[in-house]
């Protein structure tokens, strides 16, 4: 392609309303512009890089045996209210209706559209496994879009079904799945780390999120550093305390702790650690209160109580709920005596003597234990992990870092299939329902994500994989007639032998074409100019570290062609 024709729009300021480098950089490198909120055109710039991902993961898809299909955007709510999903899903499914009054959605995934598919198409079990995928536009009316194509409300999603006749089976594909979501990211130049995740509250269920290490990510993970343990943080279990102290358990005792509400004023006052107290915070799980304990230094894990409980969902309570729940002002809530249910962390079982809230203004109480002083309904890992446990599969130090979610499987069951009654005769003659699995993979936020991890202060910086083009000739002096004729045979000659390449042949300063072609990131930027009218040779300059070398003319096409070769792995 060359320059002077491709609508390349590049920025040379920082757009204001780009928070994070990726969306900063897609605008100034003319990847995209914004139509409305969450909602982008992708230029031939970006729509290129878009491409690279979207074919490494055909590839990879097909290879694992997936067949791609298409789905229709537009659905019938019908299909959503047999699963019941039109109502639970909330204001992210965008719905309508259509001239006739039929109320309609578009779609933010297909589960119901494709499983609709299958118990028509599909009833014996000699037509199992399939796995169907599509690449194809979502809709989620997000509530707050943002970070350009990170969290957009119109995206570009890879998504896969499968659909088999037993449990064991679906751990077939589900594997197959995980190893295809390895080599996609890994073909794409990627950082990642496949990650347990939180698969709710769906029974049988479990799924691994596959997240692109990088700074701004809006997850944290926890890594081991001596195995490949990795976590989300909902999920990360803490390996149990060892069991408790032989200490003996002393005389509880009333103090008075005028004013302090806080854990830290209270330890201050009392003269001890935050790990020497226990916190007594109030949640409200489905409308109901329930009293959650854990060492004063720790935070609940939210989704860890909700798990726990088996509700939709659990928020702290206020000072209000606090105060009509339990009849006690906040910071002097304790276990003994309140009639609400009350959960304890696991660690709470092992401490000896601590502090609580003594269920009175102004008071705490000291040397309590629990089984002791009190009872709970259930004690369970409910905390947050810290980079301070052991990893709970090796013991090895763990770490925390950021992640962005590029990709998702998910081991599903039957839930679909039962709701749908989407069913195959077995080989036993019985009727059974479809065991599922669903794999989306975000094709435009692998590109941002891609730019998170990919980039310097003069711009982007593609791994060649994604590149939307590989190399960028540079025409140093366009009035110089063998200058000019040398970038077009070179410009030829690389396109002859597949190099994707940018002639930038517009009249511009030598600067300026410095900087677009590092700001757009491609990954080999050839320089024609003096050195080329004096001895035959062009400078080559590798984006990622600047290495620069003078090879002469003839050589390079098969010299970049090589190196290209040897960074993209079929
Ligand atoms: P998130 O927690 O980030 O909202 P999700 O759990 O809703 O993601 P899935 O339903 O698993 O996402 O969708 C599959 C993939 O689609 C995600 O892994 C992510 O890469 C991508 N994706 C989801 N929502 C968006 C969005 N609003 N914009 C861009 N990509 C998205
Ligand atoms: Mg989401």
């Amino acid at each position: 392609m060359r320059y002077s024709q491709i609508l390349l729009p590049t920025l040379k300021e920082n757009p204001a309303e780009a928070e994070v480098v990726s969306h900063r950089l897609m605008l100034r490198a003319g990847f995209m512009r914004k139509l409305t909120s969450g909602i982008y055109t992708y230029l031939p710039f970006g729509l290129a890089a878009i491409r690279k991902v979207e074919r490494i993961v055909r590839e990879e898809m097909n290879r694992a045996g997936a067949q791609e299909l298409a789905l229709p955007m537009v659905q019938p709510a019908d299909l959503w209210i047999e699963t019941g999903r039109y109502e639970k899903y909330g204001p992210e499914l965008l719905r309508f209706k259509d001239r006739h009054n039929r109320e309609s959605c578009l779609g933010p995934t297909h589960e119901e559209v494709i499983t609709d598919l299958v118990r028509r198409e599909i009833h014996s079990y000699r037509d199992l496994p399939v796995n169907l995928y599509q690449i194809q536009t979502k809709f989620r009316d997000e509530i707050r879009p943002r970070f350009g194509l990170m969290r957009g409300r119109e995206f570009l999603m890879k998504d896969a079904y499968s659909f088999d006749v037993s449990d064991e089976m679906a751990e077939v594909s589900y594997r197959k799945m995980y190893e295809a979501y390895k080599r996609i990211f890994t073909r794409c130049g990627l950082e990642f780390r496949a990650v347990e995740a939180d698969s709710g509250t769906i029974g049988g269920s479990f799924s691994h999120e596959f997240m692109v290490l990088a700074k701004t990510g809006e997850d944290t993970i926890v890594v081991c550093k001596n195995c490949d343990y990795a976590a989300n943080m909902e999920k990360a279990a803490v390996r149990p305390p060892s069991a408790p102290a032989a200490v003996d358990m002393l005389e509880m005792t009333k103090v008075e702790t005028p004013g302090k509400r806080k854990v830290e004023a209270v330890c201050e006052f009392l003269n001890i650690e935050p790990a020497d107290l226990v916190k007594t915070l109030v949640y409200i799980a489905d409308g109901l209160p329930v009293a959650v304990l854990v060492r004063g230094d720790r935070d609940v894990q939210e989704v860890k109580l909700k798990n726990l409980l088996g509700v939709a969902d659990v928020a702290l309570a206020d000072d209000k709920q606090v105060f009509d729940t339990t009849g006690v002002p906040t910071g002097y809530l304790g276990p003994r005596g309140i009639t609400i249910k009350i959960v304890a962390d696991l660690e709470v079982a092992v401490m000896r003597n601590f502090v609580v809230g003594a269920n009175e203004k102004n008071f705490h109480l000291k040397n309590v234990n629990m089984d002791r002083d009190f009872t709970v309904e259930a004690v369970a890992d409910l905390r947050q992990i810290t980079p301070d446990d052991p990893c709970p599969s090796c013991n090895g130090r763990l770490e925390l870092t950021e992640g962005i979610e590029v990709g998702h499987v998910f081991k599903l069951g039957t839930k679909y299939s039962e709701a749908m009654q989407a069913v195959f005769q077995d080989s036993d003659g019985l009727e059974k329902p479809f065991v599922m699995g669903c794999y989306g993979i975000g094709i435009t936020r692998v590109v941002a994500a891609a730019i998170e991890q990919n980039h310097d202060q003069n711009g982007i910086v593609f791994p060649v994989p994604l590149a939307p083009f590989q190399a960028i000739i540079l025409n140093l002096d366009l009035k110089d007639a063998a200058i000019s004729r040398a970038a077009e045979d070179l410009y030829q000659s690389l396109q002859d032998l597949g190099v994707e390449t940018l002639l930038d042949d517009r009249d511009e300063r030598p600067g300026s074409k410095f900087k677009d072609a590092d700001l757009l990131g491609i990954p080999f930027r050839i320089m024609i100019g003096k050195r080329f009218s004096k001895d035959g040779v062009v400078e080559v300059r590798r984006r990622r570290d600047g290495f620069t070398e003078e090879v002469s003319i003839d050589h390079l096409p098969g010299i970049l062609q090589a190196r290209i070769a040897a960074e993209i792995s079929g």
